[in-house]
């Protein structure tokens, strides 16, 4: 297998223009790949492989100078249309898929980095990609700093000389904060760094982070892409030189490739996102209005709310507050269990994004693993709750909730 750095395998039919439609146009067409028979819903090429008509088309293909694919490791029909519109829904130059929202973080983590250089990243964020930063990195000789993500002073004084990247989730995982992208990236460009945004939680309906100045965009496509439980993915969205440099061939070669079968999936899922996204934000916001002095909630975290204590900078970044909602149970563990137990409607799970409303205890679940000193310090109570809203009507669920808090 040559190591060269071959551009990565394209169709040898027209992908559609679809750049100058407005986005919500964009979710439903970019990248589709119609074939000769004029499907109307994209075509699934569920193959690992193709075959070419000569010895010499393989050789073209393999060089570069024959468009089409190779294998399905490297690219696939279903996986690059998946691609494809990712970046023109994100405004993005290039996008690889990956077959997990992780195997997209340490991918973007990873494959530009080398022994002796450093990483700064927000302390609060997903327990996986905490893993990567804490503790994966540091084996292989890349050193990494956490910081508090909401104090700008403490990402200055994190830089190094030899910082590369600084990553970040916003809002956080489980206690959206909301974290200035714009003032983190500066500080990132003027040490020499580059900025990547896990966007999972905003998702790309209400949150650009390249349009912000970050460098790199990482999505777990399991969550509001797929959007309805079925299947996992992930995509890394960048420059092209990016990509081209830095991801492309850690892919290609180490192979944590979606399945052609996912991608399919999931790019059906862009055709709904922006309607789906709207409407669990709606609802969201709906019922952190209701939920708001509770007597049984000491403290709601709501991004799309005047209290959020972030409320300046969620204006200045997202489009909307969030799907999500985190509120915290009085009566530490024991309460919030029997919330949990006490709910009929809304489902006790650690995933997220999907149609169906999701409740999760973070220090018992995402974030067990920490320490407790280190959840308290993010403000992971032991009566917290992240709760994912779904596509049910919004009265259904505020009633669930108000008789569960009854039973606390
Ligand atoms: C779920 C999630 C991930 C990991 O995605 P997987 O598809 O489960 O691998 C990464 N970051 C955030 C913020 C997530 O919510």
């Amino acid at each position: 297998m040559s190591e060269t750095n071959t551009p990565n395998p394209k169709p040898s039919i027209a992908i559609p223009d679809t750049a100058h439609f407005r986005r919500e146009t964009r979710l439903v067409h970019s990248g589709s790949l119609r074939s000769q028979y004029g499907e109307t819903s994209e075509a699934l090429f569920l193959t690992q492989g193709f075959v070419y008509d000569s010895a010499e088309q393989c050789e073209a293909r393999f060089t570069g100078d024959d468009a089409g694919f190779q294998y399905s490791r490297f690219s696939n029909p279903t996986v690059f249309s998946f691609e494809q519109r990712m970046a023109e829904f994100e405004g993005a130059e290039a996008a690889r898929a990956t077959a997990t929202g992780m195997a997209a973080v340490t991918a973007a983590m990873l494959a530009p980095l080398r022994a002796g250089d450093h990483v700064v990243a927000s302390k609060a964020m997903f327990g996986s990609c905490r893993y990567v930063v804490e503790d994966l990195l540091p084996r292989y000789g890349i050193e990494s700093t956490l910081v508090d993500g909401l104090d700008l002073d403490q990402w200055q004084k994190a830089l190094r000389p030899n910082t590369r990247t600084c990553f970040l989730e916003s809002p956080t995982n489980p206690t959206l904060d909301v974290l200035d992208i714009g003032a983190i990236a500066e500080i990132a460009h003027a040490g020499g760094a580059r900025l990547v945004v896990d966007n999972v939680f905003a998702t790309p309906i209400w949150q650009s982070p390249l349009a912000l100045g970050a460098d790199v965009v990482v999505y777990s496509a399991t969550k509001h892409i797929d959007g309805q439980g079925r299947c996992l993915g992930g995509v890394v969205l960048s420059t092209q030189a990016f990509i081209e440099e830095h991801i492309q061939m850690y892919l290609r070669q180490t192979g944590p490739s979606l399945s052609p079968f996912n991608a399919w999936v999931l790019l059906k899922g862009l055709e709904t996102l922006a309607v789906r996204v709207r409407a669990q934000t709606e609802t969201a916001a709906a019922i952190a209005d209701a939920l708001a002095g509770h007597p049984k909630i000491p403290r709601l975290v709501y991004p799309g709310r005047a209290d959020h204590p972030q409320a300046a900078t969620v204006k200045k970044q997202m489009g909307a507050g969030s799907t999500l909602i985190g509120f915290e149970v009085a009566g530490g563990k024991a309460e919030a269990f029997r919330f949990l137990n006490a709910l009929k409607l809304i489902r006790i799970s650690n995933n997220l994004g999907d149609a169906k409303s999701l409740v999760t205890h973070p220090a018992t679940t995402t974030h067990q693993r920490l320490k407790p000193e280190a959840r308290a310090e993010l403000g992971i109570s032991e009566g917290f709750i992240r709760y994912s809203v779904g596509l049910e009507h919004k009265d259904d669920l505020i009633e669930d909730i108000v008789a569960a808090l009854e039973k606390v």
